[in-house]
Parts: structure tokens; sequence; C-alpha cells
């Protein structure tokens, strides 16, 4: 069975798939793997390694599409790449199908089971594949240092001979797996770290790290859902959230906010009137600028200044970082396309709910609950323990 990898052609994608590290690992398998000439380039992974590796090299995309079984992307394939695929293809790729329908339709049609990699389930055995802890766990750490380097001050508390350089103060809005990243990394570089998330489960994580955790004074909650993401609050707890962080952003020198909410806009935490309360100078990047922003002035791609603040509305931060990006996707895959291999081929098992959680389309239907629903497509199951 062949697996392809093509060269990424949405703007500024510098990823690739798969790295020549997993390439081996999967002829291993004994799969065979096609890689389009050039396609690890951007991320630092030359033709040449992917051949020592094991790989063939494939001439340009339409090559690479013409003979594989199965295909692997960073992101989602454009309309012409789709045009492209086989029938039977097998896809993996992040292909957003919750807010992509178009594209989700076009795959159907063209008879491709596509496996949307950003819905595995967050099981524990399903850790090893998980491809959205993986890039967020680096645009928690770039979003640091983009901060460190659009801010006025150093880090670090520094003991001169020209006195002392008091560190710079770091907010965190949601502790979730890049707000944890966010706050190693500013602590590594030396600032003073407080953290806030609606779900108090995460106090420990922030404190171990050496961040304090910033509390909303309210009847406790149920703020997690049994996924362990968070749930929307309450109007009064709202409230109360929202005057904490005004105060609390009021003598931050960066607020970094990475709070989502699954299925939902991402939450206003940073409103105009907190933007305006905060120092010249600050920073704030917003990490949830691609589900809306946390901050009401988030441009998303760009970065914009309001009074003295800087606001950064980063977009596929972690394609900034192409080489670890690229290992850390390549090996989620690599992991996912293992577990699924059987005698040098990729099989879709229907009692796995690896295969199940992620199985966007297949033979031509569209097969995801969760995507038909979004869809506004009836359910394909009849409803659990409705009349025979
Ligand atoms: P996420 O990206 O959906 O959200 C980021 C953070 O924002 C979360 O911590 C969330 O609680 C927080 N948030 C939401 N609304 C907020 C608000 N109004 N104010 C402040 N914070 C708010 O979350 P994530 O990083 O993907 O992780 C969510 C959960 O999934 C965590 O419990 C994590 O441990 C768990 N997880 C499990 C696995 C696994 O078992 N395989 C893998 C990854 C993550």
């Amino acid at each position: 069975m062949i697996v392809a990898v093509v060269k990424a052609t949405a703007e500024n994608e510098t990823r690739v798939a798969l790295i020549p590290e997993t390439c081996a690992r999967l002829k291993k398998s004994g799969l065979d793997v096609l890689i389009e000439t050039g396609a690890g380039a951007a991320a630092g992974f030359a033709d040449g390694e992917y051949e020592s590796a094991g790989a063939r090299i494939a001439p340009n995309a339409a090559a690479a599409f013409g003979e594989a079984d199965a295909v692997v992307m960073v992101g989602s394939p454009s309309p012409e790449e789709i045009i492209q695929l086989k029938s039977g293809t097998l896809l993996f790729c992040v292909l957003n199908p919750l807010s992509q329908h178009d594209v989700v339709r076009q795959l159907s049609s063209r008879g491709v089971a596509a496996m949307s990699l950003d819905l595995m389930p967050r099981i524990t055995r399903a850790q090893k594949m998980d491809i959205l802890s993986s890039m967020t766990t680096v645009t928690g750490y770039k979003a640091v240092l983009l901060a460190a380097s659009a801010l006025n001050k150093m880090f670090p508390m520094m003991m001169t001979a020209a006195g002392t350089i008091t560190p710079a103060r770091v907010l965190i809005l949601g502790a979730g797996v890049a707000g944890l990243q966010a706050i190693a990394t500013a602590r590594r570089l030396g600032a003073v770290v407080e953290a806030f998330d609606v779900r108090p489960a995460v106090k420990e994580q922030v404190q171990s790290l050496g961040a304090k955790f910033v509390e909303v004074a309210a009847e406790q909650e149920d703020a997690e859902d049994a996924g362990g993401y968070a749930k929307e609050m309450s109007e009064e707890y709202k409230k109360k959230q929202a005057a904490l962080i005004a105060e609390r952003a009021g003598e931050s020198d960066v607020v970094i906010s990475t709070a989502l909410i699954p299925g939902r806009p991402a939450p206003i935490l940073l409103t105009t009137e907190t933007v305006g309360k905060m120092r010249p100078g600050s920073v704030i990047v917003d990490l949830a600028a691609e589900g809306g922003g946390n901050c009401e002035l988030t441009t998303l791609g760009e970065t914009i200044r309001h009074g003295g603040v800087t606001i950064i509305g980063p977009k596929n931060l972690a394609a900034t970082v192409p080489y670890h990006a690229s290992q850390m996707f390549s090996r989620n895959v690599g992991a996912f396309l293992s577990d699924l291999t059987k005698e040098g081929r990729v099989e879709l098992n229907m009692e796995d709910e690896c295969v199940t959680g992620t199985l966007v389309t297949h033979e031509g239907e569209i097969i995801h609950e969760r995507v038909r629903k979004a869809m506004g497509l009836e359910p394909l199951a009849a409803p659990q323990g409705s009349p025979a």
C-alpha cells in the first residue's frame, strides 16, 4: 500500500506531514512511502533524507496523488487537490470539519475516506496520536517568544551595575495544553507568571510550574464537560471573571490568552475597556484568534496597536517552528498509521474509537454524527432506545 505526502500549498504553510524518521518506521510495517520532491524542504528535511529512510520521491503532486492509496497532509486539501484524489483514497489530515463544510461535501462526493486528525478522541490510548496537543504545545511556546520580542522590557530579573531590573509580569488566560506550555516558557525566561482558568482542576498544574493561580470568588460551578473541556459559564460568573481579569491585566506586561470552548466561539475575556486599562508598552498575544479571539480587538493574522498596547493575533503559529512541529505531527500520525496497519495494509477497524472518532467521510457518505449535526444533516444512526 502506498502512502503519499505532497508539498503543502496553503499560504505560509511550512510543515510537512511525514518526516524521514516516520517514513522508515512505516516502511518497516510494510507500507511504501512516496514524497513529492521538496515537500520537506521548508521544514528542514531534504529529499535525500527521505530516500535514505526508504521513501521514493515523486516529481510532482499529481504523480504522488495518482499512485497513492493513502495521503497524509498537515492541513485540509484544496478543491484542486481533492479532484486529484482517487475514489477510495484514505486521507489523514486536519480538516476542521465542524466549520469546513464545503471541503467535507467535496471529499464525500469524491468517495474519499477522510480521517480528521483534529477529532482524535482525548483518551489515554490516543495521547501518542494527539495532533492538537502537539501543535498547541508549539504555539504556547512560540507565543511567549513573540510577546518577549514585542515587549519594551526584558523578562528576567537582573541585578546589574545599573541597578535592579524587575522581572516582567505575565498573565496566562486558559491553562490547557497551550497555556501550560506558555507558563513553562515564560517561567524559563524569568518572568513572574499568573494564570487563570475556569477549570479549578488545573490549579495544581499551574502551581507546579511555578505560577500563581488566579481564582474567581464565586459559587463553585461545574466548569468541565465529560471530556475535560471547559463549558460555557453563567452570566454571574462571567461578570466576576471580567472584573478579575481587568484587574490582573492592568498589573501585567504581557497577557497570553488561550481560552477556547469546543464548538463555540472563543469567550471574550479582554474587552476594549480592559485593554484601555493596560499599561502602554504591554503586549497581548491572542492564541484564540483563529477561534474568534479572546480579545475584542484582535485581528486574525495581524499585529495592531490600541493606545500603547500591542495586540498580536497569530495565524498558524505552529508553522513558524516547522522542524519540530513537523516532527511532532509526523510522530502522531505515524503512530495512528502503525496502529491501523495489518500485513502492509492500512485497515479501518470500525470497532476502534480512534477510527470512528475521526472518520468523517466514507464510501460517499458523511458518516460522522457531530459533523452531520454541524452541517444541519439528519443523524444516520437511529437514536438509542428508539423503537425498532
Ligand atoms: P482548549 O484548547 O479547548 O482550551 C484551552 C483552555 O481554556 C482550557 O484549559 C479551558 O478550560 C480554558 N477556558 C475555556 N474558557 C475559559 C474562560 N472563559 N476563561 C478562562 N479559561 C477558559 O483546551 P485543551 O488545551 O485542548 O485541553 C482541554 C482538556 O483536555 C484538558 O483537561 C486537558 O488535560 C485535556 N487533554 C486530554 C488529552 C488526552 O487525554 N489525550 C490530551 C490533551 C488534552
